[in-house]
């Protein structure tokens, strides 16, 4: 067949799907309802019999501190793999905690930095590519200038960020999602988180700002080995080098639930009294029906995440099948195949990915505007696809992958069409 008529044959296909009217939608990073549901009992495990924290705090009023109340600086720590005196918990969002730090850091400096940060002309952030599009937004909203450096499929090119910070001191950290990462679902490997915290940085409150978002959303059994970042740079001679974020938003409630984050104990006193300054303490209310219930749940946050990849995995079999099926043959895209997260990501073969996205949308399929994976939306490679397959329920997923992998033949066909011309 000709590439005309190849291209004649996929627009007549495609116009066939217009008609159906979809509406579907595998752009959202959001748990799907029956997710939610495990977490029902969060609306009725506390009443007003039940109002005191195991410190003999009252949940209904001030005190008890900025740092959260303990059963649930428990339930974080065991999270993040660290002791719960080295955490704070705060309220809804990790984003806000990350956002927080950040501008702390610029107004007042972090724990042991020579001066604050925007005291520099221009302090420099690495963010890795393709990424959250939330950290390039929050960064460059701060005022950050953001250096790029490109996931390799065992977390970031270690030896790039290595080379940014050894050579320029208003390079004051990088922001990355170690385990299971956004987009591309990969996990740091133990050698490369050791070179990231045992690096020589120029600046001397280089930091590790850890976003793990995903750190306990395994799909299946098979875990990777991962460092624990902050005991490593620890030993690494870089006690107060790491910061971990992360929130039950994907765990309990999104948005609705507890964002923490972990560090040094002496950067967990010097936040404190910065957060002291903002508010008398973190809704308490929240943080204890969180603890009563995810303590109460068989196998505790490891029961209740094996719950959950039940309901997610035959998500994610089912995208990457309709994948492997129509697009593995002609070689039109390549993608991961995550162990873990929310995340498939996908890069066509051909520059093509702001077509594909377009030509979806217009069949009735949202999916995250292409570029949004990289800073100011810009993939150079015009690559680049984030597929969430966890919101929708799985008939509809599989049809919206249908419809995705169709728009990525025809968004090929035509270019090459173009290039025939
Ligand atoms: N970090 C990453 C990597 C995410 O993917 C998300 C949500 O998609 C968030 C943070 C948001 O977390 P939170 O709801 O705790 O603010």
């Amino acid at each position: 067949m000709s590439v005309q008529d190849s291209l004649n044959a996929l627009w007549e296909k495609y116009r066939l799907i217009q008609q159906e009217g979809l509406l579907l939608n595998i752009e959202r990073g959001q748990p799907g309802d029956e997710n939610f549901k495990l977490s029902s009992p969060l609306f009725t495990c506390v009443d007003e019999t039940d109002v005191k924290t195991e410190e003999g705090f009252d949940i209904r009023n001030y005190p008890g501190g900025v740092k959260g109340i303990l059963e649930m600086r428990r339930l974080a720590a065991e999270i993040l793999d660290v002791k719960p005196e080295e955490t704070i918990v705060g309220n809804n969002s990790s984003l806000k905690m990350l956002s927080e730090v950040l501008s702390f850091a610029l107004l007042k400096g972090l724990n042991g930095s020579p001066a604050p940060w925007c005291k520099l002309d221009s302090p420099k952030l690495i963010v890795t590519v393709p990424g959250y599009d939330r950290h390039f937004t929050l960064a460059s909203a701060l005022g950050f200038k953001l250096l790029t450096v490109p996931m390799t499929g065992t977390g970031p090119d270690v030896e790039l960020v290595a080379r940014f910070a050894e050579s320029d001191e208003t390079v004051k950290g990088i922001i990355l999602v170690p385990t299971y990462a956004n987009p591309t679902g990969e996990t740091i490997s133990v050698e490369a988180a050791q070179r990231l915290v045992s690096l020589k940085a120029l600046a001397k409150d280089f930091t590790i700002f850890a976003d793990e978002a995903y750190v306990v959303h395994h799909l299946g059994d098979t875990i990777p080995e991962r460092l624990n970042l902050l005991r490593a740079s620890e030993k690494a001679g870089y006690p107060n080098r790491v910061y971990l974020f992360s929130s039950t938003s994907k765990i309990t409630f999104a948005g609705a639930g507890l964002g923490f984050l972990a560090s040094s104990l002496a950067n967990i006193e010097y936040l404190a009294q910065l957060y002291s300054t903002q508010y008398i303490c973190p809704n308490k209310v929240e943080q204890y029906r969180h603890a009563k219930f995810l303590k109460a749940y068989p196998g505790g946050i490891a029961g209740l995440m094996r719950e959950h990849a039940k309901i997610l995995k035959p998500k994610f079999d089912a995208a990457l099948r309709v994948l492997e099926r129509e697009l593995a043959p002609a070689g039109l895209a390549t993608w991961t195949r995550p162990l873990g997260g929310y995340f498939i990501s996908l890069n066509t073969t051909k520059p093509v990915a702001k077509r594909v996205v377009e030509l979806a949308k217009e069949a009735g399929v949202s999916v995250t505007p292409a570029g949004a994976t990289f800073p100011f939306g810009e993939d150079p490679a015009n690559s680049n696809i984030r597929i969430a397959p966890t919101r929708p329920p799985l008939a509809e997923l599989e049809k919206a992958m249908e419809v995705l992998c169709l728009c990525i033949k025809l968004a090929s066909a035509e270019w090459d069409a173009q290039q025939k011309a």
